[in-house]
């Protein structure tokens, strides 16, 4: 495997870095997770946008323009093996003496990228669907920002993976005289569907914006599948006809089964083949364009 460090590539087991390194020390960083098809990048130019906003939401200078991410990617993505991979990229505020304020003056970002191959779910999970438990959301209140401090995300996700399940949906309780609503999963977005209606929440400061979730809504607009971003309330998940599970690895997976009890049928339902069926068209479509 053939990672990119600070201006270099290299095989993974020579690269170092820091024990000062900002990251190691406070989780202060931020990443993005890119998937690639046919050896192209997937919404390159989506992707890029929300590293930039994560950078903003952290007040750290992107290292580099758009071209010359695109060309450090494309670089990684030949000097990898296999056609479709997934690419992690990895911004930290460097390596400085310890002290939670900033480096002043700013030292050099510390830039990390690697590959890895992308295995999409296989059919078996695309029809049986996978389980999922519910949690409190007790995460902080820049959700929008891709941070690398994802101690809240590691220990919410092996909730999921204690009880055999594939992923944690988060509950935030509501302030004031709202009631509690869904945010995200642990480590993807999430959707309802109610009575032939896809239900989304809002991308705001307490979910990750997926670039996945906006296909998902660009697909549903543009084939006429009626939908509507708007808080969902706990209840709402509980009485949904199905659930979808969405990242940029999982693509699109039926939640077929919620703290143990079925979700609608307790099988991938019409919306879940509908919308799987299009994401699949959309990506073939998007990468011979
Ligand atoms: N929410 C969280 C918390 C995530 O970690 C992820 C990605 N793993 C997502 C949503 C989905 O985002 P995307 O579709 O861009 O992969």
């Amino acid at each position: 495997m053939t990672i990119y460090l600070n201006g270099q590539y290299m095989p993974v087991e020579e690269a170092k870095i820091s024990v000062l390194d900002r990251g190691f020390i406070f989780g202060d960083g931020v990443y993005e997770v890119i998937p690639v098809y046919t050896r192209r990048a997937f919404r390159l130019a989506e992707h890029l946008r929300r590293l930039q906003h994560s950078l903003d939401g952290i007040r750290l200078q992107n290292p580099h323009s758009d071209d010359a991410w695109t060309n450090l990617i494309s670089e990684l993505i030949a000097r990898n093996a296999g056609e479709d991979q997934y690419l992690y990229l990895h911004i930290t505020r460097g390596a400085a003496k310890r002290d939670h304020a900033f480096p002043n003056p700013p030292v050099r970002a510390t830039v990390f990228m690697m590959s890895s191959p992308l295995t999409v779910p296989p059919a078996a999970l695309l029809q049986s669907g996978v389980c999922a438990v519910t949690a409190p959301d007790n995460r902080w209140l820049r959700c929008d920002i891709k941070a690398i401090a994802l101690l809240p995300n590691v220990l919410l996700r092996q909730m999921a993976v204690d009880a055999g399940c594939a992923e944690t949906i988060l509950i935030r309780s509501g302030s004031n005289n709202e009631g509690a609503f869904m945010t995200e999963g642990a480590a993807s977005n999430i959707f309802v569907v109610k009575n032939g209606k896809l239900l989304a929440p809002p991308k705001d400061n307490l979910m990750l914006p997926g670039i996945t979730y906006d296909v998902i809504l660009e697909i549903a607009a543009a084939n006429g599948i009626p939908h509507e971003v708007r808080r969902i309330a706990v209840a709402e998940v509980f009485a949904a006809d199905e659930l979808l599970l969405t990242s940029s690895t999982k693509e699109v997976l039926a939640i077929t089964q919620l703290d143990g009890k079925p979700v609608g049928s307790g099988k991938p339902g019409a919306m879940f083949a509908r919308l799987h069926g299009l994401y699949q068209d959309f990506k073939r479509d998007v990468m011979r364009a």
